[in-house]
């Protein structure tokens, strides 16, 4: 098979009934559940954009065995780079870069993990074989994988072996003829609901005595034994587009996964006991640049939508002429550039191992990666500030044309004639992302989707090459000589 179409991941859905909990009931069928049919309607079009003229030849590259979607595709120079930045970049847009989890991003992984499966065959040619019989097959049949690599918050003071039960962490019970034997909890799969595939491996942090819970391995969603549990969704399906245009198209569902004694049949394993290999691989596969790549392109999309919004709202209401409106918005703009910069910069000075697999560059993606956590926040807050009380005082999409329609289209519209209509949807729009839960969710994210941005930024100074810093600093220490020296140039 090669790009999937949108008819053609819904119909895989269908086929693949998986055990799925929201608000107390069990979902008999997602793809008809009032909670999901509208995000499982925008990953359609995703996929479906795959077959448009249009974008097919930015989308999709020649496979093995016909197209597939380019995040699979192994770059190999600077020019394959830009085209994959290209690809994320139009998925990025026609979600608004509001799906973090498109299945672009562990699209990515995969061919992160598959160009470095010799890390996995650490513990075994079989392994590294494993990887990539599983990237083949993920690649071929365009599937959409969700991940899950963070252990349940119960208490932090202690591993995961620590636990009370040592299974509330998701850990390997038991290893069979068939495969591992898998039981206990791990979150926070975003969309799992309507993905096809779960892939487990871990942060770095495992502690020695964790070794149970050192696993790596892919299953499908319909597995026996696998539970998912979503939060409370913010839209039921319910919501009126014109009243919450974003929330009503683009909610991911984030699910805790259970395992309930699961089995992982061996061909799915591509790690598993060694808490230093399930340590390292984060780092020694390279994904962290890879996967930094999909999320800072997307990244930059929300970051240009949010600041686009400010603008036109500003606008709106002509507070745009005041300086420290100004200063606000310039200062949007400038987190936009500094998020396009790094990008660029990342795809120029790119990294090439020795296998010729081509990387871009760590350091500015890493940065991309902090900056994205702490300004996402702060341009939300530049919305809150300009809409003000404006963002709360909105009427409904039910009061246009009702009785009261004349004082709506009256007290509502904006400056130069802006009719009222089209300044409530401006201010429904930036409710949406600043104060509604759905855009709280969303800050949320950017704040933690790549981990706790405290432990990112304490591994980025533990981690950083200091070379240059220092080459500099000792050149400024040399100029202070010896003490007792004079200073004098003519004593020296
Ligand atoms: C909207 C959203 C979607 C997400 N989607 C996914 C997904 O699809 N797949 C996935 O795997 N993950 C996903 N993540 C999870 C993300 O990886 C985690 O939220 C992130 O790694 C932080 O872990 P945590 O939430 O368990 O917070 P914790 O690690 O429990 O941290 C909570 C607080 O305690 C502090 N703290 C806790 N432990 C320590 C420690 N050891 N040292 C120092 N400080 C500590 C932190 O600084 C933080 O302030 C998502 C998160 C969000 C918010």
């Amino acid at each position: 098979m090669t790009v999937r179409t949108g008819a053609q991941y819904v119909e895989h859905l269908q086929k693949h009934p998986r055990e799925v909990w929201i608000s107390g009931e069990r979902v008999e069928d997602v793809t008809r559940h009032r909670a999901f049919i509208r995000p499982i309607e925008q990953l359609a079009q995703l996929y479906d954009m795959q077959h448009d003229p249009q974008f097919a030849p930015v989308l999709t590259a020649e496979g093995p065995n016909g197209p597939v979607g380019r995040a699979f595709v192994a770059p190999r120079s600077a020019a394959d780079l830009i085209a994959r930045r290209e690809a994320f970049r139009v998925w990025s847009e026609a979600t608004l870069g509001l799906m973090g989890r498109s299945p672009d991003f562990l699209n990515t992984t995969l061919m992160a993990f598959a160009e470095s499966a010799d890390v996995f065959g650490r513990l075994g040619q079989r392994y590294a074989d494993n990887v990539v019989r599983y990237y083949d097959y993920v690649r071929d049949n365009d599937l959409f994988l969700t991940h899950a690599l963070i252990t349940p918050q119960t208490d932090r003071s202690k591993t995961a072996s620590d636990q009370e039960d040592p299974f509330l962490h998701m850990g390997v019970v038991e290893e069979t003829t068939e495969g591992l034997v898998v039981r206990g909890a791990r979150m926070l799969a975003t969309l799992a609901p309507m993905a096809d595939e779960l892939v487990i491996y871990s942060l770095p942090g495992l502690r020695p005595g964790d070794e149970k819970h050192a696993a790596a391995f892919a299953i499908p969603i319909d597995t026996p034994g696998l539970r998912l549990i979503c939060r409370e969704p913010f839209d039921d399906g319910s919501r009126s587009t014109f009243d919450h245009p974003l929330s009503s198209h683009f909610e991911e569902a984030d699910a805790l996964v259970v395992f309930d004694d699961v089995l992982v049949p061996w061909d799915r394993v591509f790690l598993h006991g060694s808490v230093e290999l399930a340590n390292a691989m984060y780092a020694d596969t390279n994904l962290r640049q890879h996967t930094a790549h999909q999320t800072g392109v997307r990244g930059l999309v929300k970051l240009q939508l949010v600041t686009g919004v400010a603008m036109q709202l500003a606008q709106s209401v002509k507070i745009d002429g005041f300086l420290h409106v100004q200063q606000r918005l310039g200062e949007c703009i400038a987190v936009v550039e500094q998020a396009r910069a790094l990008i660029v910069a990342s795809e120029a000075e790119f990294e090439t191992s020795e296998s010729g697999a081509v990387r871009p560059r760590f350091g500015s993606l890493q940065t991309l990666r902090v900056l994205l956590a702490q300004q996402y926040p702060k341009l939300v807050e530049v919305l809150q500030t300009l809409g003000a009380g404006g963002l709360l005082m909105m009427p409904s999409a039910a009061d246009f044309g009702g009785p009261i329609g004349a004082d709506v289209a009256k007290y509502y519209r904006g400056a130069d004639g802006l009719p009222a209509v089209d300044r409530v949807r401006l201010y429904k729009l930036a409710w949406d992302l600043c104060g509604d839960a759905f855009g709280q969710r969303a800050v949320q994210y950017e704040r933690y989707y790549a981990g706790d941005p405290l432990r990112v930024l304490a591994g980025n100074y533990l981690g950083y090459d200091k070379t240059d810093c220092f080459r500099l600093v000792d050149r400024a220490l040399g100029l202070a000589g010896e003490p007792g020296g004079s200073g004098d140039p003519a004593q020296a």
